[in-house]
């Protein structure tokens, strides 16, 4: 349980810690809240030569309205999230889910760029990114690029990020108004689901539903077509391959995503 040797660097801007991620490339890994890197460190599943600490890099903490569009920096923490009013009001899926992530003390490190960096399933911000439509910002030696989030999560903690490319922004669409819901089964109540379900007006995503988060399209588009919630909520795993383990067998987790994502969808309809 302790990691193998490793130097440490704190940058204090995005385009220092650029500079260091060309410097060392793939033997270098950024250290965002540290919840999950810090972890996959100690049971060196992760041992990288650098940690390269963004800690200090407050120009990626903010949350702003620009037109349509809600822009999240990075680093943004869950607590922070949870509680922003600008964030409340114009994105509340995320507001709400951020405040759904672990217990205090992981809300209070874990950012939204390492959340979705990470690509874990079980995770709940990917899952709500996807319902929202939304997208990342990326910056690295080749300058800028957005990748929308249907296009991000490849395969289990896999994405198509450069080693020596940072998350910066995370962007949504302004969802004012919007009917949302969430829900997350958990078998005590700071645990990761063993399913969730994010769902924004007819857009549904969902978490440990496979090896990436994923979007409920048969339910998606039944709702298109005019389906009632409760015939759409029954294809919601339709498609998916949820994984069985100790804690859930995968037709378990079928059956918790028709009745999470009915009980979503009813919320949101309200
Ligand atoms: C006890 C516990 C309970 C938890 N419960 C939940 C839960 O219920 N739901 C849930 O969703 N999560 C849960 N988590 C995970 C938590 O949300 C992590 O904080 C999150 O997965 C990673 O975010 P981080 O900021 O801590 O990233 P880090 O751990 O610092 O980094 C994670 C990975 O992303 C990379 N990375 C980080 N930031 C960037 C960036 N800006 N650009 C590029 N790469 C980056 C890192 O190099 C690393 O590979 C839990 C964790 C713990 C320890």
């Amino acid at each position: 349980m302790i990691p193998a040797p490793f130097s440490y660097r704190r940058v204090s801007t995005v385009d220092e810690a650029l500079t260091v991620l060309g410097e060392h490339g793939d033997e270098a890994k950024v250290l965002a809240g540290g919840h999950s890197l810090l972890p996959l460190m100690k049971l060196r599943f992760a041992t990288p030569e650098i940690v390269v600490d963004l800690a200090p890099i407050d120009e990626l903490r903010y949350v702003r309205v620009e037109r349509d569009t809600v822009a999240i920096g990075a680093l943004t923490r869950y607590h922070d999230l949870h509680h922003d009013e600008t964030l409340r009001e114009h994105a509340p899926l995320l507001a709400h889910v951020a405040g759904a992530i672990g217990d205090q003390q992981v809300r209070h490190r874990g950012t939204i760029g390492g959340s979705l960096a990470h690509a874990d399933a079980a995770a709940d911000l990917p899952a709500a990114l996807l319902a929202s439509g939304g997208s990342l910002v990326v910056r690295g030696p080749g300058g800028q690029r957005e990748i929308p989030a249907d296009e991000f999560f490849l395969g289990p903690f896999t994405t198509p990020l450069e080693p020596d490319e940072l998350v910066t922004e995370v962007r949504v669409p302004v969802a004012t108004g919007i009917g949302w819901g969430f829900e997350k089964f958990t078998r005590r109540s700071i645990d990761w689901a063993i399913v969730g379900v994010a769902v924004l007006g007819q857009a549904v995503g969902l978490i440990n539903m496979g090896g990436t988060p994923i979007r409920a399209t048969a339910t998606e588009e039944a709702l298109a077509s005019g389906a009632s919630i409760v015939d759409a909520a029954a294809l919601a795993a339709d498609g998916a391959s949820p994984v069985s383990e100790p804690h859930a067998s995968a037709e378990y987790r079928g059956h918790l995503a028709r009745v999470l994502t009915a009980r979503a969808l009813n919320t949101a309809a309200v």
